[in-house]
C-alpha cells in the first residue's frame, strides 16, 4: 500500500509538475507526498506497539479481575486495585466517591476534559466457563443468601480497557492536552452506581467533563470489531410493583368475594393495549409482566394478588404517558369490578431503580465512529441497531448543562466461535448467562485502541509543533 502510494505521487508528480524535470527533484517532492499521504498514520503505528507491550499487565489484571469479581455495593477490593492502577500512571486518585466509585483525574495543560466510565460490579451467576481462571467466589447478597458471584457482563474487560487506556494516554500525553478523568463506578447491575456518584458530587469536586465515554461488551460481535449507535442507544427501565386488593373467600362461594385474581388476569391483558393501541408504532416500547404471585390454594380465593413489571422506553414523554396509561388502567379495571375505595390497588413505580435510556451525541458518534474506520478498518466498525436493554451510563449525560455521551460496543467473542454459531446456527451465550466469556485477545487490544483514539479526538491539541510532538512522543 505505502509503496503504491510513493510510485502514484510520483508518477503524478512528473506528469503535472513540467517545471520539475529533474529525477532527483521528483523524488524528493514524491517522498514528501508520500509522507502526507501516509496511509497508517504515524501515532497510530506507535500506539499499537506501545499497546503489544501492555498486554502481558492488561492481560494479567483482567484474569485477576474475573477471578475474583464482587456484587453491587461490595466492590471494595475491585476498588482498591482500580485505584492503584490508575495512581500507578500518575493520576490524582480520589476512593469512596458514591459508595466504592473511584476517580481517578490525569491533567495535562490547558484543554478539553474527557470522562471515561468502566463499571466495577459483577452478578449472582455460578460460572461454568471452564476458563483456568474462572470464578469461585461465593458471597452474601443483600437478603443475606450465598450466592455464587461471577463477571458475566464482561465489567472486568471494561476495567481492563480503562486501565489501558490510562496507560497509554499517560505514555502519549506529549500528543494531546487537557484533561481525562477517569470513573470506576459501582453498581451499574442495580442502576444505582451512575447516581451514586454524581450525588457525591463527580461534577463539582471534579473537572466537569465536555464528554463522557464509556464502552460495553457485546456477546454477539465477534471480537476485533466494534459498534456504534447514534441517538438513543440504551432504554428507559422502570421497575413498577402492583398489589390488586379484593376481598378473600371460599372457591365454592364467588359471589361473597371479591376475586383480585379475575381483576389481575383483566388487568395483564389489558396493560398489553398500552404499546398496542396507545403509543404511536414509532414510538418503540415493552411492557412486560414478569411476576405475578396470588393465593395458596385451589379453594380459597385470595384477597390480594402482586405483579412486577418491567416498562422500557426510549423518550422520556413516552415513558411518562406509559406509567400514567398503566396508572389509569389498573384503577380502572379494579374500580369495574367494584372493588370499593379503600381497597383501589396500589400502584408503586420504583423511582431509586430507574435507570433512564442512553443517548448518544449523533455528532459525538459519527465523529469517533470515522476515527475509529480510520484507526481499525471500515469493516470493524459497525453501525449497530439500539436495544431495550439498561445502562446507568445514561445518567452522565443528564445533568444540567448537558453533556455529550457516546457508549459503544466491543465485540468480545471468539471470532472462530462466532463462524461456528454463524454456520451451525447455535446460539452464543448472552451476557449474564454462566457460560459469557470474552475472548481475551484481540478484545483487550481493540477497546483500549477505540477508547484511547476515541479519548485523544476529542482532546487538545498540545502547543508545539507536529515533528516536535512527535520526537517527543517517541522517548
Ligand atoms: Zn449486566
Ligand atoms: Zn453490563
Amino acid at each position: 500500500m505505502r509503496i503504491l502510494t510513493i510510485q502514484m505521487g510520483l508518477r503524478r508528480l512528473r506528469a503535472q509538475s513540467g517545471t520539475c524535470k529533474a529525477v532527483g527533484c521528483s523524488l524528493t517532492l514524491g517522498l514528501l507526498l508520500a509522507w502526507v499521504a501516509w496511509p497508517a498514520d504515524p501515532l497510530a503505528l506507535e500506539m499499537r506497539k506501545t499497546l503489544q507491550s501492555e498486554l502481558g499487565h492488561l492481560e494479567a489484571l483482567y484474569k485477576h479481575l474475573h477471578q475474583y469479581p464482587e456484587l453491587s455495593f461490595q466492590e471494595a477490593r475491585t476498588a482498591e486495585r482500580m485505584a492503584r492502577e490508575l495512581e500507578a500512571v500518575g493520576c490524582e486518585v480520589t476512593t469512596r466517591v458514591g459508595g466504592f466509585g473511584v476517580v481517578g483525574v490525569l491533567r495535562n495543560g490547558e484543554g478539553p476534559v474527557v470522562l471515561i466510565r468502566a463499571d466495577m460490579d459483577a452478578l449472582p451467576v455460578k460460572e461454568a466457563t471452564g476458563a483456568p481462571y474462572a470464578s469461585e467466589v461465593t458471597s452474601r447478597d443483600e437478603a443475606g443468601r450465598e450466592v455464587p458471584v461471577m463477571h458475566a457482563c464482561g465489567h472486568d474487560v471494561h476495567m481492563a480497557c480503562l486501565i489501558g487506556t490510562a496507560r497509554m494516554l499517560a505514555a502519549f500525553r506529549s500528543w494531546w492536552a487537557g484533561t481525562v478523568v477517569f470513573v470506576a463506578q459501582p453498581a451499574e447491575e442495580r442502576g444505582a452506581g451512575a447516581r451514586a456518584m454524581l450525588n457525591d458530587g463527580l461534577y463539582d469536586r471534579f473537572p466537569r467533563p465536555h464528554y463522557a465515554l464509556a464502552l460495553h461488551v457485546s456477546a454477539d460481535m465477534p471480537a476485533g470489531s466494534i459498534g456504534y449507535v447514534p441517538g438513543y442507544a440504551l432504554a428507559n427501565v422502570d421497575s413498577v410493583d402492583i398489589q390488586i386488593r379484593g376481598i378473600g373467600g371460599h372457591g365454592s362461594r364467588p359471589e361473597d368475594a371479591l376475586d383480585p385474581i379475575v381483576i389481575a388476569a383483566q388487568t395483564i391483558l389489558a396493560l398489553q393495549t398500552i404499546v398496542s393501541r396507545e403509543l404511536s408504532p414509532f414510538d418503540p416500547a415493552v411492557v412486560t409482566v414478569g411476576s405475578i404471585h396470588g393465593g395458596t390454594k385451589h379453594n380459597i380465593i385470595p384477597d390480594r394478588v402482586e405483579l412486577q413489571l418491567t416498562v422500557r422506553s426510549y423518550r422520556q414523554d413516552v415513558r411518562e404517558k406509559i406509567l400514567a396509561s398503566i396508572r389509569r388502567i389498573v384503577t380502572g379495571i379494579a374500580q369495574a369490578a367494584g372493588v370499593p375505595e379503600h381497597l383501589a390497588p396500589l400502584v408503586s413505580i420504583k423511582e431509586d431503580e430507574f435507570t433512564p435510556a442512553v443517548y448518544n451525541d449523533p455528532e459525538l458518534t459519527e465523529r469517533l465512529a470515522k476515527r475509529w474506520r480510520a484507526l481499525l478498518g471500515a469493516e470493524r466498525v459497525l453501525r449497530g441497531r439500539p436495544v431495550m436493554a439498561g445502562e446507568d451510563f445514561g445518567r452522565f449525560g443528564l445533568v444540567e448543562p448537558r453533556v455529550p455521551v457516546c457508549i459503544f460496543w466491543l465485540g468480545a467473542v471468539d471470532p472462530a466461535q462466532y463462524e461456528a454459531a454463524k454456520s451451525q446456527a447455535r446460539k452464543l451465550p448472552a451476557l449474564h448467562s454462566p457460560e459469557f466469556l470474552p475472548a481475551i485477545h484481540p478484545t483487550l487490544e481493540t477497546g483500549v485502541l477505540a477508547m484511547t483514539s476515541a479519548a485523544m479526538e476529542l482532546l487538545g491539541k498540545p502547543q508545539v509543533s507536529a515533528t516536535q510532538s512527535r520526537v517527543r512522543g517517541r522517548r
